[in-house]
């Protein structure tokens, strides 16, 4: 039986938090700490799948210290190691247990901003997979205090043992963390000698670096404006804690201006020529392009200012992640107002579409397109395919048709579209197809930006004498966006089943 003296004050500092037992599997003490809006961290969910993965994080919060963490039971169990782990066997590091915390942690570089839970910057600094050196159920190893595996990480290799104290003045918290005898024990090895993430190869340094240099920054971007590239990158930096929870994993496509909005202009699917390492991307077969295209995906502040830099002037996202690229976790509903429809029109069309799917159980945001459109967004579980989502998304359609028949038109072709008329745009959920993410500039005078808006404001326009919706939308751009309320606290909306209501709509709607 092991019984080790801890000091009180070495337990107290871990994160400046007084150190509490977290029971069970849940992550709610995990999110009852974190404010996922103003925190870039996942908010994440418990894993059905096992796995035996393993990571490191390098959290420079109050105290420097090191979060170990071991995937059981669907979730990481974590240790914070003040110290960081040590290579020799006779070392015993503090290991204080904390909550835990979702699988998609694992992956977390970034900074937590100032004021929330564990504010301060963190990379990966370790990762891979363990294996148990003891016993067939990590679980059960777990609960009895005494673990005992071998990691196969990228920095530590080797068996170790993380065994719970016991003794009066240890708190119910503390655990040790412990070297094993064999062949990768190295007492001359430091943590400290390895400072680079794994993930991304930066170091803490870096990633408080004032997080960046922009080339050509006084390029002009909106000539009518004045707006260099300097205020685009500025723009993206100050709304990155809003608009990276959108982008998180999914494919994007760009669309850049390298000499401005009045220049040429492309959209780019594939990784920039030239890309840093440590840009994530996603390698996809693609059917139409016949070949591998390497999308970026851009998960941190980081490379959303590279991207920015760039000229990239609008990030438009896929409809999928990375993690459930056949499943959207968001229907769009694209609604498209053609020239002479006032603003009152596509607001009404909103509103219908907010309704229909509120019959059959769904909650619906919408937001400005940043051009002369609303989107309209049922956040889902990704459990049903692109081609079940697009049926059910026309039946939404014709539902909206017959409720406001001289007012939406499906007709593909630009010119038969009626004048005044919404263009309902189904074609645009699928794989692969994009949408202009929320916060994302618009190449537009002004540099209007996608704004997520309330129902009551949509509702407010129905009384509206605007004949031209892009000028209405155009009131939220890059120069008071960031300063604006965030009525969708940088979410979606909490994911919904799809199944459940489309077997409504077929029942209740069969005869309308
Ligand atoms: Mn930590």
């Amino acid at each position: 039986m092991l019984y080790v003296r801890a000091r009180r004050w070495d337990v107290l500092v871990v994160d400046g938090y007084p150190p509490r037992v977290m029971a069970g599997s849940t992550l709610t003490a995990y999110r009852k700490r974190r404010n996922f809006s103003r925190s870039p961290e996942p908010r994440g969910a418990r894993a059905r799948q096992a796995g035996a993965r393993f990571v490191v994080q390098l959290h420079h919060a109050s105290h420097l210290h090191y979060d170990f963490r071991l995937e059981m039971d669907g979730v990481l169990k974590s240790w914070a190691v003040p110290k960081g782990p040590s290579l020799d066997p006779a070392v015993k590091r503090l290991a204080m247990h904390v909550e835990d915390h979702p699988l998609a942690y694992g992956t977390f570089e970034g900074r937590i901003p100032e004021g929330s839970y564990g504010a301060g910057d963190v990379i990966v600094w370790d990762s891979g997979t363990y294996e148990l050196l003891e016993g067939t159920s990590g679980l059960a190893a777990y609960r009895r205090g005494s673990l005992k595996f071998a990691l196969h990480g990228k920095k530590l290799r080797g068996g170790f043992a993380l065994v719970k104290m016991k003794g009066r003045d240890s708190t119910e918290n503390a655990w040790l963390l412990i070297k094993e005898r064999d062949t990768e024990a190295d007492p001359a090895w430091r943590a400290t000698a390895h400072p680079a993430s794994v993930l991304s190869g930066r170091t803490l340094d870096d990633a408080t670096d004032p997080m960046p240099a922009v080339s050509n920054p006084e390029k002009i971007l909106f000539p009518d404006d004045g707006i260099t590239k300097r205020d685009l990158v500025a723009y993206y930096q100050r709304i990155a804690q809003r608009i990276l929870p959108y982008l998180k994993d999914r494919p994007l496509m760009l669309e850049r201006y390298p000499n401005g909005i009045g220049g040429p202009f492309f959209f780019a699917k594939d990784m920039p020529r030239g890309a840093p390492p440590w840009l994530t991307t996603v390698a996809l077969e693609s059917e139409s392009a016949k070949r591998t295209i390497n999308y970026v995906v851009c998960n941190d502040e980081r490379s959303l200012l590279y991207l920015a830099n760039l000229a990239t002037i609008t990030l438009h996202a896929w409809q999928s992640r990375v993690s459930s690229l056949d499943c959207p976790d968001v229907l769009l509903f694209d609604l498209d107002p053609m020239p002479g429809c006032p603003l009152r029109r596509v607001a009404r069309v909103a509103l219908s579409v907010r309704d229909i799917v509120a019959s059959v159980g769904l909650s619906s945001r919408v937001k400005t397109t940043g051009g002369k459109g609303l989107h309209v967004i049922v956040a889902l579980q990704p459990d049903a395919p692109y081609a079940v989502v697009r049926r059910f998304a026309g039946l939404v359609g014709h539902r909206v048709r017959d409720a406001l028949p001289d007012q939406v038109t499906f007709e593909r072709t630009i010119s038969r579209r009626p004048p005044g008329t919404v263009y309902f745009d189904v074609a645009q959920v699928g794989r692969g197809k994009t949408f202009a993410a929320p916060y994302t500039v618009r190449a537009r005078s002004g540099a209007p930006v996608s704004m997520p808006l309330t129902w009551e404001r949509v509702e407010a326009w129905l009384k509206s004498r605007s004949a031209d919706p892009a000028a209405a939308f155009a009131q939220w751009r890059i120069a008071n966006a960031a300063d604006s309320p965030d009525p969708w606290q940088s979410s979606y909306g909490k994911p919904q089943r799809l199944e459940p209501a489309f077997e409504r709509a077929r029942n209740e709607w069969r005869n309308g």
